[in-house]
């Protein structure tokens, strides 16, 4: 079903969306994700729906910590819904009564859902290596499947607008939409975007497609960059990463970070590339420093910095970001592209001296957008780049999904997907 297309009236709507806002002495401090699930909210009252809103705080571990209690949230839901009251129940699996009290245009937020180890499923307090484990996850699958049959009983319909979760297989995301007809089941307008804009980019591309995968590690993106190869017309690899490339050519890369047991998956990513005529751009230069800190991300005084080859770095020194050289030849691999993607900063970019890299990057793909590319930025860090480069009207889409984003441009379907649509 599709949102637009359901009539909510009188209807009781229980809707998932990633609440799981950051709080310092008890105020929010950060509410895009609040935000973020108003649009789907607003329509269903809109349309003559009562709202039961549930979501996830923080990692309780099925403990009821008080300090990642939603309750504390009522207020900031209320004002960004434009209603007089947000209700609470202070236990999700017992709300009987609250929900049915409840009348349409009225909302009703549960308490967080991971108070129970239910939502995640995963046995507590035992370790996989216990031979007990199995029964154990067993056990807990079944409870899992009650847990979310008791949330799906409280409504008419499922709502799923949690991006930032559609990744995991949770009572809440996912489970709880085996007890909806197809007919009562549905993606919310998030949802909906952040689907769309990964099809732009995977599905349907319009080329030249240039991707951008930076950050620390190969390791961590290299089930990305092997799919990537078979879309993307120019891979840029940026950010930690060029350093390992260059010790697997034998290049001199001084203190620089690098994975030595990732030396041949950088080797066969290079001979992949060729394969399938994709072109990989790397940083041919780094600007490099002797004395970062990285607890406090900043140069210690009468630390050195300078550019050097990224396969010529001498001993004390560690390539930080990308050189200028580099800097060029990304902006003009991503100039004239159509579709681009960007994931991962090309340094660290946390550090005032070594922004260069990620800003020439995000200048040049705010610049393309303008010529009418369709850019989707992706992943905690490469948002942070763009809010701090002040790009993110610039820029086509960035996605409020971290890890979801990522296994969806892996190619994996993510469960709060497949949920809905059955895949
Ligand atoms: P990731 O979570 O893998 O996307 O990595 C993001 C992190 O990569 C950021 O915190 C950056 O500071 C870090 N990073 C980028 N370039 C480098 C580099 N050359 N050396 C060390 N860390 C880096």
């Amino acid at each position: 079903m599709e949102i637009k297309n359901y009539d909510f009236t009188g209807k009781k709507a229980i809707v998932r969306v990633d609440f799981n806002v950051p709080i310092q002495d008890g105020k929010i401090t950060d509410d895009t994700r609040i935000r973020g699930a108003v649009p789907t909210l607003k329509l269903i009252l809109e349309k003559g729906g009562a709202l039961i809103i549930m979501s996830h705080m923080g990692k309780p571990k099925g403990k009821k910590k008080p300090e990642l209690s939603l309750g504390q949230i009522t207020g900031a839901v209320a004002a960004a819904l434009g209603v007089k009251e947000v209700k609470f129940a202070a236990d999700c699996a017992n709300a009987d009564a609250e929900v049915a009290a409840l009348k349409p245009g009225e909302v009703l937020l549960l308490e967080n859902l991971r108070y129970y180890p239910e939502e995640e499923g995963k046995p507590v307090g035992i370790e996989k290596e216990d031979p007990a484990y199995d029964a154990a996850k067993k056990e807990m699958k079944a409870k899992q499947k009650e847990f979310a049959k008791k949330l799906a009983s409280y409504a008419d319909c499922y709502v799923m607008d949690a991006f930032g979760t559609a990744h995991r297989k949770h009572a809440s995301t996912a489970v709880i939409a085996d007890y909806f007809d197809a007919n009562d089941k549905m993606l919310g307008l998030l949802m909906e975007k952040e689907v769309a804009a990964v099809d732009a980019v995977l599905g349907d591309i319009k080329r030249p497609f240039v991707a951008i995968m930076g950050g620390s590690k190969v390791s961590s993106k290299i089930g990305i960059i092997e799919n990537l190869l078979g879309k993307a017309d120019k891979l840029i690899l940026c950010g930690g990463m060029t350093y390992t490339f260059a010790k697997a050519h034998g290049g001199e890369i001084g203190n620089s970070i690098v994975e030595m047991d990732k030396l041949d998956v950088a080797l066969n990513v290079e001979k992949l590339a060729k394969e399938k005529g994709v072109e990989l751009v790397m940083a041919p230069d780094a600007t490099c420093c002797d004395g970062l800190d990285f607890g406090t991300m900043t140069v210690k005084a009468g630390s050195k910095i300078a550019n050097y080859p990224s396969n010529a770095i001498p001993a004390g020194m560690e390539g930080l970001d990308a050189g200028p050289e580099a800097q060029k030849a990304f902006a003009a691999a991503i100039k004239g592209a159509k579709t681009i993607l960007w994931n991962g900063p090309a340094g660290v970019f946390e550090c005032d001296e070594f922004t260069a890299g990620s800003k020439a990057i995000g200048e040049a793909i705010a610049e393309a957008t303008k010529a009418g590319a369709f850019s989707l930025i992706g992943g905690g860090d490469s948002v942070a780049c763009c809010t701090k480069f002040g790009l993110t009207d610039k820029v086509s889409y960035i996605s409020t999904g971290g890890g979801a984003l990522l296994e969806a441009i892996e190619g994996k379907v993510l469960p709060g997907v497949a949920a809905i649509k059955g895949e």
